[in-house]
């Protein structure tokens, strides 16, 4: 069977990293995880004081940045910034409080737009985001749009972080979220758009395995009808 591209957008916080990964499983395609790679560039910024209105040091710093993932033993794919493993950090709540302030940047939207690009040429990928629909692959075969109830995005987010061993309060998280649509889908580069020829999941009453069933689903329907390689 022909292999495609699956684009995963929506809000943050709807499930798309968790379910963008698992669909990649069974398809047994490669994962890449946008959302990280902006975390990851914040991370930078944030390091090295980079100061967010001087584009020369925006620049400066985007040629200093080398992202990309790397299979653990387990068989995670995992984030490194200029070789070191950055997984854990990228996902605190002080880097998701600039994150989206970093993202509505055109030189890094390009810088990492380049980059998504070039990574997924070969087919055979799901990438999750906010632009990979409508962006970095207008022409992905199969387009998912996700959104959920904020207050139900809030509780698995501080599910998630508890489970990680950080104390998280919800109204922070909620705050948080909140803060982050807005600038997603006002910003001017690229802003958080539904493609027009995406499918929508509301998973607010959706568990992941249904989410995952639905997205392998609709992804075998449109690998069958593809002509074969
Ligand atoms: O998906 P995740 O929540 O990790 O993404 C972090 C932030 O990165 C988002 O809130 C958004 O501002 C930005 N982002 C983006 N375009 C993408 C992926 C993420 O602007 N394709």
């Amino acid at each position: 069977m022909s292999r495609i591209i699956v684009a995963i957008d929506g809000y943050s916080s709807c499930g798309k990293s968790s379910t963008a990964r698992l669909v990649a499983e069974r398809l047994n395609y490669r994962y890449i995880d946008t959302g990280a790679m902006y975390r990851a560039v914040t991370l930078y910024f944030l390091q090295n004081h980079v100061s967010l209105n001087n584009p020369r040091e925006v620049a400066d710093a985007l040629e200093k940045t080398d992202i990309e993932f790397r299979s653990t033993r387990e068989g995670k794919n995992e984030t490194f910034l200029n070789g070191l493993n950055v997984e854990e950090e990228i996902r605190k709540l002080y880097v998701a409080d600039q994150v989206s302030e970093v993202a509505a940047i055109g030189e890094v939207r390009k810088a990492m737009v380049r980059q998504q690009q070039r990574m997924g040429r070969k087919k055979g990928f799901v990438l999750d985001g906010r632009d990979i629909g409508t962006v970095v692959f207008p022409d992905a075969e199969l387009k998912i749009f996700m959104n959920a109830d904020p207050l139900v995005r809030a509780r698995r987010r501080q599910q998630e972080l508890i489970e990680k061993g950080e104390l998280a309060n919800l109204d922070e998280i909620l705050e948080n979220i909140r803060k982050r649509d807005i600038i997603d889908t006002t910003r001017e580069e690229s802003p958080l758009r539904q493609a027009p020829d995406a499918y929508v999941l509301d998973t607010t009453y959706m568990t992941l395995d249904e989410q995952v069933e639905r997205v392998v689903l609709l992804a075998d329907m449109i690998m069958s009808r593809q002509p074969s390689e």
